[in-house]
């Protein structure tokens, strides 16, 4: 895909969703990163349903870390792999106090160091909470990226080099969001919305999930020829025939002509 097809991507994507935002729910750092941390193969919906509980009992490291994985359990319970996920956030919690007196830092390096804190956590809490234009790349922007020939990878690490490269300086803040609301609601996994894509002219997916094209109406007397009728002097005497050419289409080969009857001499 070529720079200007690329820029014409995100213009579009822009002009439909001028300011694109995470779904969870959140007011602080913290609450982003726990929302992050909890929303592993998880939906952002079942996250928001627990988060909205128990954050008002702990909203803070001190709080988590005071409530503990057993006090955590009962309200993140409901979202998958919880076990797991509870205690990484009663132990991040625990490191933010220990590290950086009860701050989410804004560093890479030190996001990643927190439990159950991958590349893909610490690009959304850079990106979403401290305005950073990192991209991270989860399914659904994996997908999109791909399909529309956006920025191919093998890997999500390949797609977000090439998203980093080819993305234009512009776009770069909100291009995470526009492209896994994308990939969430119009170019889903199954089914994309082709159809009423903003961006299926600029697209590269040979696959596009739109309507077969319906053939124009013929002109009466124009066009292919119909097959010879079986009534037909032709067809009686056994010499229309039907050719199937190599494309599919079905012709009607040429019928021979019966040799012209002479009206007998003298009348
Ligand atoms: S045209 Fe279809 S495949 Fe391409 S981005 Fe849109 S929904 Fe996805």
């Amino acid at each position: 895909m070529n720079a200007a097809k690329r820029r014409a991507i995100f213009e579009r994507l822009r002009a439909a969703n001028p300011h694109p935002t995470t779904e969870l729910d959140y007011a602080t750092p913290f609450e982003l990163l726990v929302a992050v941390v909890l929303s592993a193969q998880a939906t952002d919906r079942s996250v928001n349903l627990a988060t909205r509980k128990l954050y008002r009992v702990a909203r803070t490291p001190q709080g988590m870390a005071k409530l503990g994985v057993d006090g955590l359990a009962p309200y993140i319970s409901s979202i998958g792999l919880w076990r797991g996920k509870a205690k990484n956030v009663v132990a991040l919690s625990q490191l933010l106090i220990e590290r950086h007196g009860g701050e989410v830092p804004a560093d890479r390096d030190a996001l990643q160091a927190l439990p159950g804190v991958g590349r893909k956590t610490a690009n959304v809490v850079l990106n979403t909470a401290f305005g950073q234009p990192t991209i991270a790349v989860d399914t659904h922007i994996f997908r999109v990226a791909n399909r529309t020939g956006l920025a191919p990878g093998r890997n999500v690490e390949e797609v977000e080099q090439r998203l980093e490269k080819f993305v234009p300086d512009e776009f770069r803040q909100d291009c995470h969001h526009w492209l896994i609301l994308h990939g969430r609601y119009v170019c889903t996994a199954r089914a994309p919305k082709c159809a009423t894509c903003v961006i299926v002219d600029l697209c590269e997916y040979r696959h596009k999930n739109l309507p077969a094209p319906v053939a124009p109406p013929r002109a009466p007397g124009r066009g292919r020829r119909e097959a010879t009728p079986a009534t037909s002097p032709a067809a009686k005497s056994g010499t229309a025939k039907i050719a199937i050419a190599r494309s599919g289409t079905v012709k009607s080969a040429p019928a021979k002509r019966a040799p012209a009857k002479r009206a007998p001499k003298g009348r």
